[in-house]
């Protein structure tokens, strides 16, 4: 069936008659009626479930779905969004081989690439996202470019279709985490991109209540990941877990529209309160391929307003990590400066201490805004 929108796809029980979610296969391992069927199996004549590290039906439903949602061939799940990125990374890249990264990657991906894969012989270099479409020795013999669009925390974005036009014509993997933008808003794989990956614990949970990653890429890349890195280090995808993604998918299209409308009101409201700096919040065509905006911004504060006090002022948005969930968060980036420079990007790259991050949820947005806006005019002055 083709050219069905991602809000079908998302909905739909395309399955045929029977159960209309697919059940929680909770085992570990698959027996077999005879020999030949085993032994069929362990030659690889037979893809039938053998045990669950490597494969699970209710763990097998979400990766379809996953699939179908970013038009990838095929995708495989991870345990959190960092095995997800770990996994992947690990599939591609060999000692002496350099990483080509964004500036303000997500910060444990930036401490994987610092803390374990330095050490083991793997160049990594960060670049401003624009860098990527625009400086050609940003991709110069690089193994695999390591991209977010937007980034994380400031939000910057890139041209996806060029730099995957320029990274194809170099011979380097592109890979992105699309976890800020969904299938939803941004398509990677349709601009060129070869790997998308998700910290589905955010908006493809959407709850809240689940750690979780996923991978989509077209199936000889699939293939490498489920050949090495997620039998080998392990890091499966549980079925309940799956359970619960596919869950969330079935609403995310839903979701994401009502996040966009609470964001697209504070943006154009934020510009107006005294001690506003700046926003960064990207949207529809603030990039081509990118539609929409999901409900992850930030906003950099000047020094008249005390971002404790603005914290301890909130009452409906909790202090928090993590986003993507029904509840509103509010991240002061000055928390994870006081955390130390040891290995944090967000030392090395400039992060303003007047930024908080806000993750707005499903909660009425006159409600938020009110609630964000008494709390700001209480730390002014
Ligand atoms: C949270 C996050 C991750 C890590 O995902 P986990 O599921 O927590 O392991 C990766 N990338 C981005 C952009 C994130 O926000």
């Amino acid at each position: 069936m083709p050219d069905l929108t991602l809000d079908t796809i998302l909905a739909a029980a395309l399955e045929g008659p029977g159960p209309v979610v697919p059940p929680i296969v909770q085992t570990s391992l698959f027996t077999y009626p005879d020999y030949a069927a085993f032994e069929a199996r362990m030659t690889g004549c037979d893809s039938a479930p053998i045990y669950t590290r490597v494969g699970n039906p209710t763990v097998a439903a979400f990766e379809a779905l996953m699939a179908q949602a970013e038009e990838g061939a095929a995708a495989v799940g991870f345990a959190s969004g960092m095995a997800a990125i770990s996994g992947t990374v690990l599939a591609f890249v060999r000692p002496g081989d350099r990483i080509a990264c964004v500036e303000h990657v997500y910060p444990d991906a930036y401490r994987f690439f610092e803390q374990m894969l330095r050490p083991w012989g793997v160049e990594i270099t960060y670049h401003p996202v624009a860098a990527f479409a625009e400086d050609p020795e940003v991709l110069r013999g690089a193994r695999l470019a390591y991209l977010e669009s937007p980034t994380s925390v400031m939000f910057q974005t890139v041209d996806l279709a060029r730099v995957a036009e320029r990274a194809r014509a170099q011979g380097v993997l592109t890979v992105i985490d699309n976890s800020w933008a969904t299938p939803v808003v941004q398509q990677p794989l349709g601009l060129g991109i070869d790997v998308v990956l998700h910290s589905a614990s955010k908006y493809i949970s959407g709850h809240s209540d689940t750690v979780a990653g996923v991978v989509v890429a077209r199936a000889e890349l699939i293939a490498q990941i489920r050949a090495l890195t997620l039998p080998l280090l392990g890091a499966k995808l549980a079925p309940f877990e799956a359970f619960l993604l596919t869950r969330g998918l079935r609403t995310l299209a839903v979701r994401m529209r009502a996040h966009e409308a609470t964001a697209g009101l504070f943006v154009d409201r934020l510009a107006g309160v005294k001690g506003v700096r700046a926003v960064h919040a990207p949207g529809a065509n603030t990039v081509p391929g990118l539609t929409g905006r999901s409900g992850l911004l930030s906003v950099e504060f000047d020094g008249s307003v005390d971002i404790p006090r603005l914290c301890d002022g909130l009452r409906i948005f909790r202090l928090g990590v993590s986003w993507g969930g029904f509840e509103s968060l509010c991240y002061p980036a000055r928390a994870g400066l006081a955390a130390g420079p040891t290995a944090n990007a967000a030392h090395r790259f400039g992060v303003p201490s007047g930024l908080v991050r806000l993750s707005l949820g499903l909660e009425g947005a006159e409600d938020l805004w009110a609630d964000f806006t008494q709390a700001v005019s209480a730390a002014r002055g």
